[in-house]
């Protein structure tokens, strides 16, 4: 027994017949408490997500442009999904009246958020669950930053109060009482805050995979799921390109040490990828856990003799990238050579002044720009401590005639990042996994 929150993703809501799903997996296990909606995906690929219309509705609005024609498409989709479910519930009148507030100058958030506001109302029907307006319990200080600790009081106390609950997701409200919304995909961030208030034993996170998988199945052909993945690994994953959950639903979880369970709404069966609190030091385990990887780095290098024995040179050369308000990614040094790694797009249309500026700052004897690293990041708890990853990992990229620019294992314990030329990526993602995957 535990107390689980379970989120659901817009593809997992966006007619009645996923929704009958939804309504299966809910009624399916007691400890399924709370809900937290989406608003409604894509039905198929060409479909429109009910958010991008809503947007869309308000941006009309604003220009005083009619926006009944868009305003059209989002009632039938709801009116359809009400009369196939045969729930209860006066959608006309709720239509009506979020129509009339987005034209009256409501800002794009309101507008946005009724997408999961409507949806939430739905599904409490459905369920025959209390709706709990996300307005009422989840609260942004007057800097639009989430208030933790209001919400947590607030919604702490909802939700002690012992009965089922449905939370739309996506959106809160300001000091002023004002709907505001998180970033784009934020209902994820909704499910993890509920997930923490409820002190939930799981966060399950329903959409339409079942879990991480271990590469990117456009590189590598049909990678195996993962079924356990710490925080921390997750987050080295996540950075280099593998995308699973909004970064900024993690922390709330994180914090309090809640697992994320990601499920797939059409394979219930399927147990999907646990994502758990930091275990300590792991033993042996001769395998990884994922491989992710970006492409379109550039890499500055800079010679100059006896580097090493001039104080200051590292802090000058981060200096002229701070003054540009770039990031780096890397810094690998040798004896007397020093490189930045920095992301492309980061650089652009400033890479001469900061060449120049570090030419004055720095005065390297030599400097050269390799614009075509790709970085790789070979993921797994317990890597640094089991002789033979490197190995296999290089031994690998050896016989797939892949050259390696650049190693760097850190000081995370918990991966090897390999840079390669752009070119030799796909290739080289194939031959790791290959390595590591019989
Ligand atoms: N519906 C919102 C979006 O499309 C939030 C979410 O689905 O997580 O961004």
């Amino acid at each position: 027994m535990g107390l689980k929150v379970c989120k659901f993703g817009g593809t997992s809501l966006a007619d009645a017949t996923q929704i009958r799903k939804v309504q299966s997996i809910m009624l399916g296990d007691p400890d399924r408490r709370f809900i937290v909606p989406s608003a409604p995906g894509k039905r198929t690929g060409k479909d429109q997500k009910i958010t991008d219309l809503l947007y869309l509705c308000a941006s009309h609005a604003r220009q005083g442009i009619k926006f009944d024609e868009v305003w059209t498409l989002i009632a039938d989709r709801y009116r359809s999904i009400v009369a196939e479910l045969g729930v209860k519930l006066n959608i006309d009148a709720e239509l009506a009246e979020a129509k009339s507030r987005i034209a009256t100058a409501m800002t794009p958030d309101y507008a946005a958020s009724r997408g999961e506001y409507l949806s939430g109302l739905i599904i409490a029907a459905l369920l025959g669950w209390d709706f709990i307006d996300a307005a009422d319990v989840i609260f942004f200080d007057a800097r639009g930053r989430l208030d933790m600790r209001k919400t947590s009081e607030t919604l702490g106390a909802r939700l002690a109060a012992g009965r089922n609950a449905v939370i739309p997701g996506f959106y809160g409200a300001t000091p002023d009482g004002e709907v505001k919304t998180f970033s784009r995909g934020g209902s994820d961030i909704s499910g993890a805050i509920v997930a923490a208030a409820a002190r939930a034993d799981v966060y399950e996170n329903w959409t339409d995979v079942s879990g991480l998988l271990m590469a990117d199945p456009r590189i590598v052909e049909n990678p195996k799921p993962i079924d356990t993945v710490t925080y921390r690994e997750l987050r080295e994953l996540a950075y280099m390109g593998a995308t699973v959950l909004h970064d900024e639903a993690i922390f709330p979880v994180r914090q309090a040490g809640i697992p994320v369970n990601i499920r797939n709404t059409n394979r219930p069966q399927d147990p999907g990828t646990m994502i758990t609190p930091d275990a300590g030091p792991v033993a042996h385990q001769g395998t990884i856990t994922g491989l992710a990887g970006r492409k379109d780095f550039h890499v500055i290098t800079l010679y100059k003799a006896m580097m090493n024995t001039e104080v200051g040179f590292g802090r000058r050369l981060l200096s002229v990238l701070e003054d540009h308000a770039i990031s780096f990614e890397h810094a690998p040094t040798g004896i007397d050579t020093m490189s930045v790694v920095v992301a492309g797009s980061q650089l652009e249309e400033k890479m001469e002044k900061v060449l120049d500026q570090i030419r004055v700052d720095c005065e390297p004897d030599s400097m050269e720009v390799y614009p075509t690293m790709a970085l790789i990041a070979v993921v797994g708890r317990g890597m640094a401590r089991t002789p033979g990853m490197a190995a296999k990992t290089f031994d690998a990229l050896a016989n797939a005639r892949v050259n390696i620019r650049m190693i760097d294992q850190g000081s995370s314990e918990i991966n090897i990042i390999i840079g390669v030329d752009s070119a030799d990526f796909e290739r080289a993602m194939q031959a790791i996994y290959a390595a590591f995957v019989p």
